[in-house]
């Protein structure tokens, strides 16, 4: 069956408005409650869903290729661009294992009796952090959120728990800094560019993607490890590799763009954390973060350095920069030992080892 105008609903009577930043399936849901019906009821009432289509996308993967945008637009009398842009951010194949969202924006909306509405920035997954309470987001598996029927569930998702003592707060607050900075610089690159300058997208993401996939690689253990004096009991396990996977992630504003991404959100919210703490700060004053300005310069190759823009070579390692414009053969002594290759290859296909 065709959709055709004859077969348009007239409209919904009453839609309750959407919560700030609200995700279009988050408000799909609630608008559902307020009728009394599922989700999928009130789609398949409305005659919104694509016939092709056997199962309704879960509430929160809910974007407008999978309904008939002007139908839904007028039965929620609401313009299409507004709802393109509360649709859930799209990826490849997959989804990560682990989402994140803030507990404590919830616990205000409840508290103040505003809508129970899940933030559509909360499904981008470079979001490690909430910048309205400067608070780690709380993980949360896709499992889990595909489970959740009513907005009122979301009250019902469990919390950490962890008692941090004082050192480890103000350690965690450095974490949350950098997050906040990683996520902005991604997530808002025309309002947040890079400290080194404005740089295309596709570059942005190569420079990034190096960097992330040295923090995952059993070449960092060391410096990671030790990175902020994180005490074991806290530092995610490394005793196996972390799980990642390469996500291309369109959020429908940015050009799309493909970034090595931890499964768990522990994992992105240390690794991401860490590396925004370390790139927004000048290479000058860095005294710190050592560990991992030597990580980087020893490990990045220059052939790859070579592919980055001059002032981000210069700004993320500055001595590795400097190796660009030595002669070739300088350049191969600053190239790790085979020895060494040889022990990183048997720690990476073995997971163990330290190096
Ligand atoms: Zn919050």
């Amino acid at each position: 069956m065709s959709a055709s105008h004859a077969l348009w609903h007239p409209g919904l009577p009453v839609v309750p408005p959407p919560a700030d930043d609200e995700l279009l399936g988050s408000w799909l849901m609630r608008i559902s409650q307020a009728y009394g019906l599922s989700l999928r009821n009130l789609l398949d009432r409305l005659a919104v869903l694509r016939t092709q289509r056997r199962t309704a996308p879960p509430w929160y993967e809910l974007h407008l290729d999978h309904v008939h945008g002007p139908q839904l637009s007028a039965a929620l009398h609401r313009p299409l661009d507004s709802l393109s842009g509360m649709a859930a951010p799209q990826y490849g194949r997959r989804w990560t294992t682990e989402m994140g969202f803030c507990g404590q924006c919830l616990d205000e909306a409840s508290l103040n009796g505003a809508p129970l509405g899940w933030q559509r920035s909360w499904m981008h997954p470079m979001a490690l952090a909430c910048e309205k309470h400067r608070s780690w987001l709380e993980p949360v598996t896709v499992a889990r959120l595909r489970e959740i029927r009513t907005s009122s569930d979301f009250r019902q998702l469990p919390r950490r728990n962890i008692e941090w003592s004082a050192p480890e707060l103000r350690r965690e607050a450095l974490l949350i800094d950098g997050a906040l900075w990683f996520q902005a610089l991604v997530c808002k690159p025309a309002e947040h560019p890079p400290p080194w300058g404005k740089t295309e997208p596709d570059q942005l993401a190569r420079i990034l993607r190096t960097l992330i996939q040295l923090l995952l690689s059993p070449a960092a253990d060391e410096a990671v490890h030790h990175q902020l004096g994180r005490s074991p009991r806290n530092v995610p396990e490394r005793q196996q590799r972390w799980p990642y996977r390469a996500l291309r992630v369109d959020d429908g504003i940015n050009p799309p763009m493909t970034l090595p991404t931890p499964d768990h959100l522990r994992h992105r919210q240390f690794v991401l954390g860490l590396l925004g703490y370390y790139l927004r700060l000048p290479p000058t004053n860095r005294a710190p973060r050592e560990p991992l300005a030597k990580l980087i310069a020893r490990e990045v190759p220059v052939w790859q350095l070579d592919r980055w823009p001059e002032a981000a070579a210069k700004w993320v390692s500055p001595p590795s920069a400097r190796a660009r414009h030595q002669p070739l053969a300088a350049a191969r002594r600053k190239s790790p030992p085979r020895s060494r290759q040889i022990e990183k290859r048997f720690a990476a296909i073995f997971g163990v080892g330290r190096l």
